[in-house]
């Protein structure tokens, strides 16, 4: 898996600029209290014994050309609000509007012009391409479910000029994934994505699954078409080292909810809720003198199940500033402390703490 091949095209090892998209204040996608629960079933009557709270009260904007990182450790929800922004899953309650318009409501043709508009990458590119299929039909997949997007004659060409944008050769067009490496096949996924241009892509967790080496081409290269393409992003990763370059703002989940919300700036140097604060101190720091300096949390216990999350604060049982009100009183996610704006935190002790050097 190491042996991945320089990108020749500049475009994709060209340095790019700290800070991301272009901040626009308008709203594209707007979740409102969104909400999916999995039943559990058990037994040969398949009786619904509970259910996994997977995402459990969601609410938040994301704006034009701007990147939204969403953060949290494995199983928190992430993967299930990226299906249900994209709607590839209807919520248990709650709503999602784009450009206004509620998406659970739309059907048949409607509803198909909304799915060009949000497209999604998957975290891995060995399982989520077809073997079968070359890279040509992988990109131009999405002309046949959106036919009108690009005429029959022109598509070869649009999918040539997609392979470019993403810093492939264009003349690879008729080979399979498997001739390409992890980071190429993501760059495959990345052109389809964007075949139909959307407004919005998901990127759920689009470079765990590689080297780390190249994870930051990866990275550098949805940068570069965010810029060209003006793209709203909504980044997943479970590692908050990976969306700080990115992001401009940053969500954290905790079982199925945001715990904290804010300019990136804001999350990395002040962040100010307990479990922002304990992942902030678990990333890596290059530099010994400020790894010696800094504060480290350690989380004692095991993430609770989302089937029973615990009462009050979800994240009580595994928090040192814990009292009596976390365990009765679920904290809201909004400004804390008061006058810290556009930066919110859900939890009744919230203030801010310097965690990296
Ligand atoms: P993440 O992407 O943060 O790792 P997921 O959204 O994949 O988390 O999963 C959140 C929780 O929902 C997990 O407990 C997972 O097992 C559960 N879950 C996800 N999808 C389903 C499903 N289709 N049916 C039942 N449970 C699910
Ligand atoms: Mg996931």
């Amino acid at each position: 898996m190491s042996s991945e091949t320089p990108p020749t095209d500049s475009r994709a090892t060209g340095s790019s600029a700290a800070g991301t998209g272009v901040r626009n204040r308008e709203v594209i996608l707007k979740a409102e209290d969104l909400v999916k629960h999995y039943p559990i079933k058990k037994g040969v009557l398949r009786r619904t014994v509970g259910h996994v709270k997977a995402v459990d009260g969601v609410s938040f904007e994301l704006f034009k050309g701007e990147t939204l990182g969403i953060v949290g450790e494995s199983g928190c929800g992430k993967s299930t609000l990226g299906r249900l922004l994209m709607r590839l899953e209807d919520p248990t309650s709650g709503r999602t509007t784009f450009n206004g318009v509620d998406m659970y409501s739309q059907r048949g043709n409607a509803m198909r012009k909304l799915r060009r508009d949000i497209q999604i990458v998957f975290q891995d590119p060995y399982t989520s391409l077809n073997p079968r299929m070359t890279v040509g039909d992988i990109i131009g997949e999405p002309f046949d479910i959106h036919p009108d997007a690009v005429p029959k004659a022109g598509r070869r060409k649009r999918v040539q000029e997609l392979l470019d944008l993403v810093g492939l050769n264009p003349e690879h067009i008729n080979r399979y994934p498997h001739q390409f490496s992890g980071g190429q096949r993501q760059r495959i996924g990345i052109a389809r994505g964007i075949a139909l241009n959307p407004k919005v892509l998901i990127c759920d967790e689009p470079v765990s699954a590689l080297d780390v080496s190249v994870q930051a081409q990866v990275v550098n290269l949805l940068e570069e078409l965010q810029n060209e393409l003006g793209l709203a992003y909504v980044f997943i990763a479970h590692d908050l080292s990976v969306v700080r370059h990115i992001s401009d703002r940053v969500g954290v989940m905790y079982l199925g909810k945001l715990v904290e919300l804010g300019d990136e700036d804001q999350i990395y140097s002040h962040p100010t809720h307990p479990y922002t604060q304990a992942l902030l101190s678990a990333v890596p720091v290059p530099d010994p003198t400020l790894r010696d300096k800094r504060d480290q949390i350690v989380l004692t216990g095991d993430v609770p199940s989302p089937a029973n999350p615990p009462k009050g604060c979800r994240f009580h049982t595994r928090c040192w500033k814990a009292q009596d009100i976390c365990k009765t009183e679920e904290p809201l996610l909004v400004e804390r402390p008061d006058g810290v704006s556009e930066h919110t935190s859900a939890c009744h002790f919230a203030e801010p703490r310097q965690v990296l050097g």
